[in-house]
């Protein structure tokens, strides 16, 4: 999958990254203008703004829909800016195409939802080649932690013949109080890089954070994890904005934050770099031994169950193991909440094992 960032040479920001920034949703003509010239101001070179919205209960602001398109193609005629917008089906995608936008991405909702993401990606293989060839499709993770299902959408997508495709990490709904509106679980975006190391991944902070106090932060651990870019929600007046005004940014605040990013670099890969890598790595070998140990003592316990008839499953010894092991990984600067997934990864596994043996005639 084509690199986003050869494609837009023009959109690299001082920190060699690709930024995307614009108000959660276009409200009217003289809102959308003014985001743009200000956030041109800023060195952004691409605009973003929802022309359709998706939201949770009836009764919100829904988007102005395709009317606002035009205001979207008059951005672009006036400040050279790309400009971006979201779609959820086939019809959106033909107006939004038709119009003049530059890159469509798919949304959470949507992506989560395969059949709609076959009719845009149906609509999307009726393009003519030159069309194919310029637009891009960002495909964002879809609402629950599914990577499989993510992978899936940009497949669908890339089946269509279009080539410029990126993903975009904007966190995972979750039940209950937490600090982010949707926690981020870095892991699977990283492992969407490790199993598709070519494709752009692009950071959306305002939907992970929910709040802007924490965008800057979020922006800055994206770019510690190499990804590609980021998409920020960015409003002259986030008080009054129609939807996500919690978290979005006045142009001028994102303007200092994206200053303040730091880009590392992978080159700097240095030869002490090189050794601290070599100790993970025996480390993750003896850790393996260990676990391998571990697990022929639990196929010893489950021989011992057997023969004198035991439960292979005994609750109160693995609640009890599992209270202790997460207050000391809590003492050692680990998070408890990490310590408990290690533990019943581990625990399943020797629970699968004893099964083996003690259904075993
Ligand atoms: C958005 O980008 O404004 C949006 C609705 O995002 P998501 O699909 O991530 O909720
Ligand atoms: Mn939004």
């Amino acid at each position: 999958m084509d690199d986003l960032q050869q494609l837009f040479p023009e959109s690299l920001l001082r920190s060699g990254t690709i930024v995307m920034a614009g108000p959660c949703s276009a409200e009217s003509k003289q809102q959308v203008l003014q985001a743009a010239r200000a956030l041109k101001d800023q060195g952004i070179s691409i605009f973003r703004a929802g022309v359709w919205k998706p939201r949770t209960k009836p009764g919100g602001f829904e988007g102005i829909g395709t009317p606002a398109l035009e205001w979207l193609a008059k951005v672009k005629k006036e400040t050279g800016m790309l400009v971006a917008t979201e779609v959820a089906n086939e019809r959106h995608a033909r107006d939004a195409v038709e119009s003049g936008v530059d890159i469509i991405w798919i949304g959470a909702r949507t992506s989560a939802n395969p059949f709609a993401v076959q009719d845009i990606a149906d609509y999307l293989a009726s393009l003519s080649q030159e069309q194919k060839e310029r637009l891009v499709v960002l495909v964002k993770n879809p609402v629950n932690p599914d990577l499989e299902l993510w992978i899936g959408a940009l497949q669908r997508v890339y089946g269509s013949g279009v080539r410029r495709i990126g993903a975009i990490h904007r966190g995972f709904s979750s039940y209950g109080k937490h600090l982010y509106r949707n926690p981020p679980k870095w892991r699977i975006p990283i492992e969407l890089k490790r199993r598709i190391p070519g494709l752009p991944i692009i950071c959306d902070p305002s939907h992970i954070a929910g709040r802007r106090d924490l965008i800057s932060s979020l922006s800055q651990q994206a770019l510690d994890m190499n990804f590609d870019g980021l998409i920020i929600e960015s409003h002259c007046n986030p008080d009054c904005a129609l939807s996500d005004k919690e978290q979005q940014l006045e142009p001028e605040v994102l303007g200092y934050i994206l200053q303040t990013l730091v880009r590392r670099s992978e080159k700097a890969s240095t030869e002490s770099l090189g050794l601290l890598r070599q100790q993970i790595d025996r480390l993750d070998d003896e850790l393996l031994e260990l676990l391998s140990k571990r697990m022929r003592v639990a196929r010893d316990i489950g021989r011992y169950k057997k023969e004198h008839d035991m439960p292979v499953v005994q609750a109160g010894r693995y609640n009890d193991l599992m209270q202790r092991r997460v207050e000391a990984a809590e003492r050692l600067d680990m998070s408890g909440e990490f310590m408990r997934n290690v533990l019943s990864a581990i625990h399943e596994e020797s629970v699968r094992q004893q099964l083996e043996i003690t259904t075993k005639q």
